[in-house]
Parts: structure tokens; sequence; C-alpha cells
């Protein structure tokens, strides 16, 4: 049986929030920090996890577990104390898929027919994928290179390992989807470098990545955990809550009409991944609100406004730049109101303020693309073995 802390009762004395939590010893790679001042540097070493007198040979307990800047042993899973994050790691395995699995001949046979599509539609799909085939890279290394090492709640950790393959099988998927048409890879590589509105985006991230990156980063004072926590908002509430929207709905709108469903089909895949990562970002989000709410000062939360404010500007502009005129459809200003829309679902969900009061959402049809349920007719028609040790020749 599970050994979830779901009657958990806190200690009889309850052990006050520090307001600015000392960095403490962790098992991770070692990672010099600068002598500043002249005070002897801190190695956050194993060897300093070993050394430190309160918590050697100590059981790891639910209650001491935070989801940063513990003091517990990352190594051990349980017992567990966050739930919903084992719970999402457990659903995102029953959502494997891979993009093999989806039939792209339709696909083929709709891009090489001339009069299939028209040129807005063409540039609909290149443009995405454009945008698309960098995108989840750039989530990936935001994962590896930066969240994950300050993260000290195993099940979290548990689930960013499970995101992180996701992330790759989407870029994989994009690229199945470039290689099935037979796009000129360089073009849409390169989108990234060359398209204004897809660099925009992307200069946008990348410092939030780099800063974690660093290997002299880690979280313990109130402004690192904020730079923490900023950089988990714009990839959790913006890049896979805000920045991806756009291109899920040109897409499925497509699929919608019957064009292009293979490519369709595997974005629907991906939505309901990258709903579940946006969801679980967001939990990790509030957790850590909970844990140290003397994070969340007003300006603090003025500059995460002026975040998401920044982010539906660049949305948008990618959406003006993708669809030039009306098509399948949809126009550039439908857009507007439902990136308002989104901005402020994703600003209440962690507790601030609605950024454009009153936006309405005019795709109420998304809604049953992110609730995709198993027994959609891909369920029914893909291959569920995957290789296994019986595949496998040894001589
Ligand atoms: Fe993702």
């Amino acid at each position: 049986m599970l050994n979830f802390e779901d009657d958990y009762t806190p200690p009889a004395r309850p052990q006050p929030i520090a307001p600015a939590m000392p960095p403490m010893p962790r098992l991770q790679p070692v990672m010099p920090v600068p002598a500043v001042g002249g005070v002897a540097p801190v190695q956050a070493t194993v060897e300093a996890m070993a050394v430190a007198p309160d918590n050697k040979h100590r059981r790891v307990r639910a209650e001491d577990k935070r989801i940063i800047n513990a003091n517990t042993d990352v190594n051990q899973l349980v017992p567990f104390k966050y739930k919903w994050a084992w719970e999402k790691y457990i659903a995102a395995c029953a959502n494997h898929w891979m993009p093999q699995e989806v039939n792209m001949n339709r696909d083929i046979a709709t891009w090489k027919d001339p009069n299939a599509l028209t040129d807005d539609e063409r540039l609909i799909v290149k443009r995405n994928l454009g945008f698309f085939v960098t995108a989840d890279s750039l989530a990936a290394n935001n994962i590896v290179l930066g969240t994950y090492r300050q993260i000290t709640a195993p099940e979290c950790r548990q689930y960013l390992l499970r995101q992180a393959f996701e992330e790759a099988i989407h870029t994989h998927a994009y690229q199945y989807i470039v290689e099935s048409l037979g796009l000129d890879e360089g073009e849409i590589f390169n989108a990234y470098h060359e398209i204004p509105s897809i660099r925009a985006k992307d200069e946008f991230l990348l410092p939030f990545i780099d800063v974690l990156a660093d290997p002299n980063f880690r979280t313990g004072t109130p402004e690192a955990d904020q730079t923490f926590l900023k950089s988990l908002i714009a990839f959790a509430c913006i890049m896979e809550g805000l920045f991806f929207y756009v291109g899920f709905v040109q897409i499925l709108a497509m699929g919608r009409q019957n064009k292009m469903t293979g490519a369709a089909e595997q974005y629907q895949y991906i939505l309901r991944d990258e709903s579940m990562h946006c969801n679980f970002g967001i939990d990790m989000i509030n957790q850590i609100k909970l844990e140290q709410p003397h994070l969340w000062t007003n300006a603090f939360k003025a500059e995460l406004k002026a975040m998401f404010q920044r982010a539906v500007e660049l949305e948008y502009a990618y959406a003006e730049d993708t669809m030039p005129r009306g098509v399948l459809g949809l126009n550039a200003p439908m857009f507007k109101e439902y990136l308002r829309f989104i901005a402020n679902r994703r600003a209440t969900q962690i507790g601030l303020d609605e950024l454009f009061p009153g936006a309405s959402n005019p795709f109420p049809w998304m809604a049953e693309m992110i609730d995709l349920k198993k027994e959609k007719n891909f369920f029914e028609t893909r291959v569920t073995e995957y290789q296994t040790g019986g595949a496998l020749a040894w001589d």
C-alpha cells in the first residue's frame, strides 16, 4: 500500500518559517561557491552532507520535506509528502505515447497535393514547427540544467524526470512531422534564429534558463528563491501555459477541419502532456508559496504581472505573424482575447489578480482537446507493446 501522508499532522510546536533560510547541505554535484568578502567558500557537496551533524544517519520524515531548501535526503522517495506530484508522475506514465504510432500518410498526401492546402494554411504549419522544434528543447534544458538540481522534494524530482523525457518525445514528434512532410529542415530548425516573432519569444525565455543553469546559482536566500520562483513561473505559466497555445489552437483547428489530421493527433497528445506540465509547475509554485510566504511580496507580484503582460504581447505578435489574414475560421484578433483569457487563468492559478478582467474564451472547444480521454481512437489503433527485455538479443 502506498504510504501517502494524507493524515499528516504538524508537530505540536509548529516551527516558524524563517524569513531567510540559510543555504543547506544537500546531495548535489559539487558546485563551488565563490568567496564573497573574504568569507570562506561553501561547498554544497556530498561531503558537506556527510558531516552535517544534525542530519547524519537521521531517517527522512515527511514533515521535514520542502520543495526547495530542504535538509532531507533527496535520494529517498518515501515517505511521501507531496501526493499530487507522485500522482502526476503515475498519470504521466499512463499517458505514454510515441510519435511513430501516429499514421502520417494522409498528411503526406495532403502536403504534396498543391490544391489541398492554402498558402496561409501552409504558413501556419511551417511557423508552428519552426517554433516548436526548438521550444521543447528549451523546456528540457530548463528542467535538466536548472530546475531539477534545486528541487529537494524527491516526488517532484521523479515527475521532472518523466517530464524531461516527455519534452524529448515532443521534440521527436515535431521532427517526425518535419521529416514526414519532407520540409526544409534548415528552414524549420533555424526559425528560432531567423523568424523575428519566434526569436522574440525565445529571447524572452532564455534568461530564465541561463540564471538557473549558472553553476553558482543556488536557492537559500529570499533573492535567490524569488529568482528561482520567477523562472518556474516563466516556464510553467508562460512557456508551457501561454506560448504554446496559439500554435496548439491553429493545428487543432486544422484537424477539426479534417486537414493534417496526423499532425493534429500528435499535437493533441502533446497538449495533454503540456497541460500536465503546466499544472505540475503551478502546484510546485503554490507549494513553495505556502512553505515560504515571505517570498510573495507586492514588489515581486508587480514583477510577475509585468512579465505576464510582456508575454501576452509577444504571443500576440506571433499570432499576427502566423495569420496575416483570416484562416481556418481564425484570425489574429480572436487570439488577443484568447491570450488574455489564458493569462488571467494562469495568473489566478498562482494567486495573482486577473490581468485582463472580463476576458472570455473564444475557443471553448479547446477544453475538450485538453481533456483527451484514453478511449480516443488513438488508443484503439496504436501499437501498445513497447520493446521489452524479450526483444533484446544478447549474442
Ligand atoms: Fe513541457
